[in-house]
């Protein structure tokens, strides 16, 4: 068999182009259990009879041969069985690890309805409880105390080509605190979305785990606990631990390997970021992902209130990652309209838990310090909404409900179409719901939130669909551009792109809805505009290492999208009776 040209190779297969380069065919060495046990390969009954005799599976599958689509049936009827969401979320991870060209044409099948499942809020259910719902590992685990050895645990990683790695150390794992090894479910769903929303391959995709203790008492006690049974190890050994593993990856997986920080707590989360984003390719989902889709919201919600971003005063609850992130980007928008960085701060208030952020205050970081206001203090967020009078109030403290009744009565009082964002996850950590904001408003209130809340009718019939500022909108589209062409760094400027991208996709249909973000299910197409965007950025300024530059940017980023089709594998023909051989399939 002289099938020509290799396109793309990993651990277990070889993609070949036929001769005449019209099919592609997939190659593997495997044969037997080892192909139709493992997920890269495995198509279950929907292998051909050659495909059967040729890979030593002939007898090991039942004798009849289905489409894709009905095996998309079987699983959506077994997926209808479940009696919970957890539950789902096992069944979900259990398809991931049989057959994943199933598993992702599942997800694609109606990424609405299954992104909550694979993602946040149910993703966070899985993390508190990933001792039970533990089937097989997933991605990389690394401790603390395999320092000097991460390049030989990296070596163990089976795939030679991984272009994005997502790494949490699960110390602030959503709004649910220090998860420690538990968060291990984080980047694995966000990779799922890679797949799923932005079609990186995930052979391409890496999950780490940087496991350096906890200090969560009660995963320390349960005997299901999988991670290191100590506390957290901090200071120059944990310093050590993560400079090793830059290194490592990008030794090993070159310099234009995408590094994804997720999930870390605040203190580490800012100071690896500013250590390393000049150094490799990085960047971190809570700090600069959030922000690029929270300022995509605030640029939707401008078309709505037909003003500027410098005509807003913006009042934060929370003043962490998120927070930081999103002031940082809404000041760089602003500066593009026009006015110097100092008058953009003036726009940006900020309240943590020991109340408004004030200069001369106690407990001010470096980070908050920016944002500090000449201002007397003030503790109540109540009172500070009453004297700021903002146009927008956003909450990223994980503190539920704390947007009360009297705080979104107020900002309807001030303002026509108040823009109210309860950005907290996971849904029980929101500040308010979507039915409070739309209700007390009056219908005027411009939201949006971190985890998805169903459409609210109002008593008058008239129908809002809530925004879901929800990070997928960003890191899957951002991870296939910067992929795609190699990009050096990626820098703040990339993220206000993105924010303008996703709001450029805003339909005014969408806006009429009350959406601020493009419907869910068009995500797929909202990811490859924004890697196109991204890819023809970073050749207009020099950041791509990829050579020679594309010239039909589209074309190529098309080319590299995963898909969910069944790879042909290529075998010398062998025949059965024609009328045996017909496959089972499915009008869906
Ligand atoms: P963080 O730990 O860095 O920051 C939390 C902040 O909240 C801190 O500044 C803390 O001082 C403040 N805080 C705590 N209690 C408070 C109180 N009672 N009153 C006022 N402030 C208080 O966490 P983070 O990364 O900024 O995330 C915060 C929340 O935002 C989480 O629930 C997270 O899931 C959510 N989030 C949502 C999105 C999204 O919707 N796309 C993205 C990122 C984060």
């Amino acid at each position: 068999m002289a099938h020509g040209l290799v396109k793309r190779e990993s651990v277990d297969w070889e993609m070949h182009k036929s001769e005449d380069k019209s099919k592609t065919f997939v190659y593997t060495k495997k044969r037997g259990y080892d192909v139709t046990r493992n997920p890269h390969l495995n198509k279950g009954m929907a292998f051909s009879l050659e495909e059967r005799l040729q890979l030593g599976i002939h007898g090991l599958l039942p004798p009849c041969f289905l489409s894709q689509d009905v095996q998309l049936l079987r699983v959506l009827r077994n997926y209808d069985m479940k009696k919970d969401d957890l539950d789902r979320y096992v069944f979900l991870m259990g398809l991931q690890d049989r057959n994943e060209k199933l598993f992702y044409r599942v997800l694609t099948s109606d990424i609405e309805r299954f992104m909550p499942i694979v993602y946040t809020p149910t993703v966070g259910l899985a993390c508190q409880q990933y001792g039970l719902t533990f089937r097989r590992p997933r991605g990389l685990f690394i401790t603390i105390h395999d320092r000097s050895h991460i390049t030989t645990l990296l070596q163990s990683w089976p795939e030679k080509d991984v272009r994005a790695v997502v790494v949490t150390d699960g110390e602030r794992i959503l709004g649910l605190g220090d998860l420690g090894c538990y968060g291990m479910g984080i980047p694995v769903g966000k990779l799922a979305l890679y797949t799923a929303c932005g079609g990186v391959s995930p052979q391409q995709c890496l999950p780490v785990m940087l496991d350096v203790g906890t200090e969560n008492e009660e995963l320390l006690k349960d005997p299901l606990y999988i991670g290191l049974r100590h506390r957290r190890v901090r200071g120059q050994a944990y310093d050590d631990l993560l400079d090793e593993f830059m290194k490592a990856v990008t030794d090993r997986y070159g310099m234009d390997c995408l590094i994804q920080f997720e999930d870390f707590a605040n203190n580490n989360a800012f100071r690896l970021l500013r250590k390393y984003r000049n150094k490799y390719c990085t960047f971190n989902d809570d700090i600069q992902g959030t922000a690029a889709v929270a300022v995509a919201g605030l640029l939707a919600a401008l078309r709505i209130t037909k003003s500027k971003m410098l005509d807003h005063t913006i009042l934060f609850q929370g003043a962490g990652e998120a927070a930081m992130g999103i002031a940082d980007l809404i000041t760089m928008a602003m500066e593009k309209e026009g006015i110097p960085r100092e008058q953009c701060l003036k726009k940006i208030w900020m309240v943590d838990s020991k109340g408004l952020i004030v200069k001369g205050r106690d407990h001010l970081t470096h980070e908050k310090e920016r944002f500090a206001q000449e201002h007397p203090q003030m503790k109540k967020l109540e009172d500070v909404v009453q004297k700021l009078k903002p146009t927008a109030i956003i909450g990223v403290a994980a503190v539920a409900g704390a947007f009360t009744e009297q705080i979104i009565k107020d900002m309807a009082s001030f303002n026509e179409r108040p823009i109210i964002f309860a950005l907290s996850n996971p849904t029980s950590k929101a500040e308010c719901t979507a039915e409070q904001c739309y209700t007390l408003t009056e219908g005027r209130g411009i939201f949006a939130s971190g985890s998805p809340f169903d459409p609210v009718t109002l008593a008058d019939g008239r129908k809002f669909y809530p925004g879901q500022g929800n990070n997928a909108y960003v890191f899957p589209g951002v991870g296939l551009g910067v992929t795609a062409c190699a990009l050096r760094h990626i820098t703040d400027e990339v993220f206000l792109l993105t924010a303008e991208t996703i709001a450029s996709l805003v339909t005014e249909k969408d806006l009429s809805e009350g959406r601020l973000y493009p419907p869910l299910n068009t995500i797929r197409n909202v990811s490859f505009k924004l890697a196109v965007k991204i890819v023809e950025y970073a050749y207009k300024h020099n950041m791509a290492l990829l050579n020679p530059e594309p010239e039909d940017k589209e074309a190529f980023v098309r080319s590299l999208i995963y898909s969910t089709d069944y790879d042909e594998f290529a075998v010398d023909s062998y025949r059965w009776p024609e009328d045996a051989m017909g496959v089972q399939s499915c009008k869906l």
